[in-house]
């Protein structure tokens, strides 16, 4: 059983959204990295009434994930 690999899928992170927000941990479609609950405004998107820095008000970060 061998699979011919012609067509690569990893190297280009395939995103229309390439904003990385201040409280990522890496750009989005960083291969190790998910979207997590932003740690300072709990995923609600705001602090306070303004908009989360962090997450720049979307509640989601792009953190790493798996351990080790
Ligand atoms: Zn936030």
């Amino acid at each position: 059983m061998s699979t011919p690999s012609s067509s690569g899928h990893t190297g280009q992170p395939s995103g229309s959204s390439g904003n990385p927000k201040p409280g990522d941990d890496a750009p989005p479609g960083t291969a190790g990295t998910g979207q997590d609950v932003c740690p300072d405004c709990q995923g609600s998107g705001q602090i306070n009434g303004r908009a989360c820095e962090t997450c720049q008000g979307t509640g989601m970060v792009n953190k790493g994930v798996g351990g080790a």
